[in-house]
């Protein structure tokens, strides 16, 4: 009514310009969302703050994260590893997947990690060299959520991680902790040179360190696209690297890496309680099994019991203890194996389960459910400390939400470095031993196929589709126990996404109740013992990121103390 009036009488043009330039600021700051990004790493953080500031989207500020990370976290993930993103449309509630998630090439067996006499082999001999490196998806999956919601061009959001890889950042105390704790990568000549200094010692916390190699890579495939990765010079090199390495070289070709797809898959989403939590559907088992464990929980009421008390631990444990039972025998690449996700997830048969649960006694291993026929599980793995692997979550000035989880597996992957870049060992995320009493179990290696994740990046939706909570972690196999952590405390607790990023964790994967060290948990020990636990304290190292946008849309990020993580609010 003001402008029509201001818009019509000359006599009000002074006026009118007052207005308008007064609508001018005033506009956009009431129209635009705020930003949030949370990443692993400072440079990270500021690089995905940059982009969004140059008019780009949650999906490039991903990709210009992702480049940087791999870079600056060098051991955790990159462009030689794979990927899981979770994006949220804010115009249409839409939460869509990508899967980057790493292939075995076509010489890849099931018996590929069984030494000469049948049993498998040790797990640092598996994951060292080139037997264990699947093709790279992170390029391709970045490539095609680009091409889905990308705002600036592509190239366009290589252009910090470039300027850092030629300029040099400072080694973090992390990096250097895990170079120092390392003792596969001096056996590899790139590697060696690259994290040792001249005298042989591990990069000291602080030392400059410039990438030049990684810098002309990130320009070929900035002025290439992803095809310069996956075809060329760069491929050529991956698959050198794999095939003659002086260390278990593997069968990884050309052709191998130039037929890798990303894919875009059907978001796993459930209700629980008054939210709707989406998760990835297989090959990770992280979005199942995170929705599991939260399914067999809805039987109780947890916003009743105190955040680590014995209850709560006890009841989220053998909660845990059910839904890794499933996962260790139904979970595979759906593209190759028959995976029951809706039987899995229906509410009659988890609350079959959560009636298997009793509060005074714990019930040891849980058995799988009968869902299939199925091969018997192989025996719960209690797996190495995961300290690879990063967490990314960025909110942008649309309301678009990007939740992505990167791996090159271990750290530092396969050790093998190509152009500046680590490759992945995720195929030892394949079962070792392709058969159980003479029948395939879903997670045997096959070419073509992916090996089973648990990197769950979980985006958390209100019954009327808005966007509420993003979060998600690296861990190995414990990543599942630490977003259910993480989403529990938000959820039932009614916790702020940092105070629910820094509850003490605690883990079951149908074995050993892990507490974590030097927390409020390890006065739990005894009582839980007492239930019929077998307690362990451990270190735990979470590297949670999440996001929160509250009813009045105020937003607010978390990232976990464990790691070097920074949240940026702009
Ligand atoms: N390779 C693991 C997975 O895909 C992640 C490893 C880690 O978090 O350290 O589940």
């Amino acid at each position: 009514m003001i402008a029509s009036l201001l818009a019509r009488s000359r006599a009000f043009a002074p006026l009118r310009v007052l207005f308008l330039a007064w609508l001018f600021l005033v506009w956009p700051a009431e129209a635009a969302e705020r930003f949030l990004v949370a990443t692993a790493n400072p440079h990270a953080s500021r690089a995905a703050q940059e982009i969004v500031t140059m008019g780009g989207s949650a999906v490039d500020a991903a990709i210009a994260a992702q480049m940087v990370l791999t870079l600056v976290e060098p051991q955790s993930s990159g462009i030689g590893g794979g990927a899981f993103l979770l994006h949220y449309d804010s115009e249409t509630g839409k939460v869509t997947a990508y899967d980057g998630r790493e292939t075995a090439p076509a010489g890849a067996t099931p018996d590929m990690f069984l030494k000469a006499d049948g049993e498998p082999k040790g797990f640092y001999e598996a994951v060292v060299g080139g037997l264990s490196v699947g093709v790279p998806g992170v390029v391709r999956m970045l490539d095609l959520a680009h091409r889905d919601h990308g705002k600036l061009p592509w190239g366009r959001d290589f252009g910090p991680a470039v300027r850092l890889a030629t300029l040099g950042f400072r080694v973090s105390p992390r990096l250097h902790e895990l170079i120092s704790a390392d003792s596969h990568l001096k056996s590899f000549p790139a590697a060696h040179a690259y994290f040792y200094d001249a005298a042989g010692r591990p990069l000291a916390v602080g030392t400059k360190l410039t990438n030049p190699d990684l810098a002309a890579t990130f320009r070929a495939i900035a002025a290439g696209g992803a095809r310069a990765f996956y075809e060329g010079p760069i491929a050529e090199d991956i698959a050198r690297a794999v095939r003659h390495a002086t260390i278990s070289p593997g069968t990884l070709s050309t052709a191998d890496i130039a037929a890798y797809e990303a894919k875009r898959r059907e978001a796993l989403c459930r209700d629980y309680r008054e939210w709707r939590v989406c998760g990835m559907p297989p090959p990770t088992s992280g979005g199942l099994t995170v929705l599991q464990i939260l399914g067999i929980l809805e039987s109780f009421d947890l916003s009743a019991l105190q955040p680590g008390s014995v209850e709560a631990v006890h009841l989220i444990s053998e909660a845990s203890r059910l839904a890794y039972a499933d996962r260790a025998v139904y979970i595979g690449d759906s593209d190759f194996v028959p995976v029951p996700v809706d039987a899995m997830l229906e509410p009659g048969y988890l609350a079959e389960r959560a009636a298997l649960i009793r509060p005074d006694r714990s019930m040891g291993e849980a058995p799988a459910g009968l869902l299939q026929d199925r091969a018997e599980a192989p025996p719960p793995s209690e797996g190495y400390e995961g300290r690879s692997t990063t967490h990314l979550v960025v909110v942008d000035q649309d309301g678009d939400v990007v939740s992505m989880t990167s791996s090159i597996e271990n750290a530092f992957g396969s050790r093998l470095m190509v152009r500046g870049f680590l490759l992945n060992n995720q195929l030892t995320d394949f079962a070792f031993r392709p058969t159980v009493g003479g029948r395939p179990v879903a997670n045997a290696a096959a070419p073509g196929k992916r090996p089973r994740s648990s990197m769950s990046p979980t985006i958390v939706l209100d019954r009327e589709g808005g966007f509420r909570y993003a979060v998600g972690s690296p861990g190995g196999s414990r990543i599942i126990t630490y977003v259910a952590k993480a989403l529990l405390g938000a959820l039932d607790w009614g916790l702020d996404v940092q105070t629910a990023i820094d509850l003490p964790n605690h883990v079951n994967r149908n074995g050993r109740t892990e507490l974590e060290a030097g927390t409020a948990l390890e006065a739990i020990a005894e009582p839980l013992r007492a239930l019929g636990h077998d307690v362990v304290l451990d270190s735990l190292t979470s590297g949670l990121h999440g996001a929160t946008r509250a009813a009045d849309g105020t937003i607010a990020g978390g990232a976990d103390p464990r790691r070097e993580g920074m949240v940026i609010e702009d």
